[in-house]
């Protein structure tokens, strides 16, 4: 894939980038972990203080951020917007909590460990390399980078190969917010030379978002170095609907779940399960909304829905839904890509998608929504985790029993209650199964690129 910019709305390549060579990629390797080593020499403060800057100067320059996402990835002016200022508020948020989150504890009675004292502490861990998506170009690493900056790490980005000029951006940020030069540092590289980064010894850890074949890859060579792995990794989010919902909230929280970011979010909802008794009065509002939606051109304040980020990503979408319709299933909505420049699809509404077709199993990454019809809470919730998947969940029901079924019961890394799947910096945000392992925000996030280092004193 080459390093470039290429406009979803148009087809048109915009920019393109030189890949780093391999010596300017050791000097970035070597210049990351000589920043590292001036890190451990800082306090929280003086990395909150820096954190705070960069994250200033994220705020101020949110209109040139979300023009640049928007031209490299194709979602809307607005959605591109609040990526960015999103972004500078978890900056915020790990400058201020980092000391409190990274403050370890001491035993009450050492004297059961046979010492005067004993405590534990978190230490960073060094050199962090981070291989990211460009669905969330900004919000996906900083929320990775944020957090191990504060904890005195430092960092190496091998961004997707469809994003370099936030890539470029990132590369300056956190300097200029005050961070030593070479404590974030973006590398220009092909996903080939992922694993030449990753064996040097300089680097410590490896934290990847995308796709499951992406993150099996690269913890199979983490395994093989022994070096700690973090994976966000793709998800199939169930929604269900329960006879008891407030039906106006379910759908129109289905239409925004569904096609939020273009409907290539890993946690939008995927599949939408609701019970026999509202299932044709849901399939026909929630059709009619995702109908009703404007999709065109992401840089006008009037659309909703913008292009898939890249033509592969489109063909792969229509492929899921060509198998599908050959199988039976009937697209109540859309289904058919549009003629013309530019990478769009239709919000799309299938009903009668089964086991034999691919879309039951494969996530579909855009706005394409499947409907199935379950008979009780139970075959709902059979349904729901039916998946090899387990990253995000959304349930609506006012029932008490079905919300305490389906929040004890669905395999995932998080259940929404009458609402619709979200990253908040305060939640950690992470999956099950093939979506994952580890997390990231809140306080969890933080600890993950630490060395929890026990203390014992005689
Ligand atoms: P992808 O192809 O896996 O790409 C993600 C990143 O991995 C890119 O930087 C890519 O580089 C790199 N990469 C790909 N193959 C690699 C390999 N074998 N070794 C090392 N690096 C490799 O993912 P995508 O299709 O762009 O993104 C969509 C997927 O990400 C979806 O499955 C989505 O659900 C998932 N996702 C998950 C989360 C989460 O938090 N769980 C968040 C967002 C997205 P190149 O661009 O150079 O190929």
């Amino acid at each position: 894939m080459p390093i470039a910019t290429l406009n979803p709305a148009t087809g048109v390549v915009e920019r393109e980038f030189a890949a780093h060579s391999p010596e300017e990629v050791q000097a970035r390797i070597a210049s990351a972990h000589r920043a590292y080593l001036d890190l451990t020499a800082t306090d929280f403060e003086t990395r909150a203080g820096w954190m705070h800057a960069a994250a200033d100067l994220l705020e101020a320059e949110a209109d040139e951020v979300a023009a640049m996402i928007t031209r490299e990835m194709g979602k809307t002016l607005a959605q591109a917007r609040a990526e960015a200022l999103k972004s500078a508020n978890a900056m915020r948020f790990y400058a201020d909590h980092a000391a409190e989150f990274l403050d370890g504890r001491t035993l009450d009675d050492p004297s059961a460990v046979n010492a005067s004292e004993a405590y534990v502490r978190f230490q960073p861990l060094g050199v962090v390399l981070a291989v990211m998506p460009w669905n969330y170009p900004i919000w996906q690493v900083i929320r990775f980078a944020a957090p191990a900056l504060m904890a005195g790490n430092t960092a190496l980005l091998k961004h997707a190969s469809n994003v370099p000029q936030a890539a470029l951006y990132l590369d300056e940020l956190f300097h200029r917010g005050g961070f030593p030069e070479g404590a974030f540092r973006s590398l220009l590289i092909p996903a080939a030379a992922v694993e030449d980064v990753l064996r040097d010894r300089r680097v410590v850890a490896v934290t990847l978002t995308g796709s499951e074949p992406a993150g099996r890859s690269v913890a199979s060579i983490a395994g093989s170095e022994v070096k700690h792995v973090v994976l966000e990794l793709g998800g199939s989010d169930p929604f269900v609907v329960m006879p008891s919902a407030d039906l106006d909230g379910a759908v129109a929280a289905a239409v925004a779940s569904r096609t939020a970011n273009n409907g290539q979010a890993c946690i939008n909802a995927k599949r939408f399960i609701v019970h026999a008794e509202v299932h044709d009065e849901f399939v026909a509002r929630f059709s009619e909304a995702m109908g009703a939606l404007v999709v065109g051109d992401p840089t006008d304040a009037s659309t909703q829905v913008g292009p898939l980020a890249t033509a592969s990503g489109r063909s792969d979408l229509a492929e899921l839904v060509d198998d599908a319709v050959a199988k039976g299933a009937v697209a109540r909505v859309g289904g058919m890509a549009p003629e013309g420049p530019g990478w769009f699809y239709p919000p799309t509404v299938l009903t009668g998608v089964g086991p034999e077709m691919r879309l039951y199993a494969e996530e579909a990454f855009g706005p394409v929504a499947a409907v199935y019809r379950a008979e009780d809470a139970h075959d709902a919730l059979r349904i729901a985790n039916d998946t090899t998947f387990g990253l995000s969940s959304a349930v609506w029901t006012q029932d008490p029993a079905d919300e305490a079924l389906f929040v004890a019961g669905l395999q995932a890394g998080a259940v929404f209650v009458n609402g619709m799947s979200i990253s908040y910096p305060e939640l950690p945000f992470g999956g099950v199964k093939d979506s994952g392992v580890g997390r990231e925000l809140s306080a969890e996030g933080i600890r993950e690129f630490c060395n929890l280092k026990s203390v014992w004193k005689a």
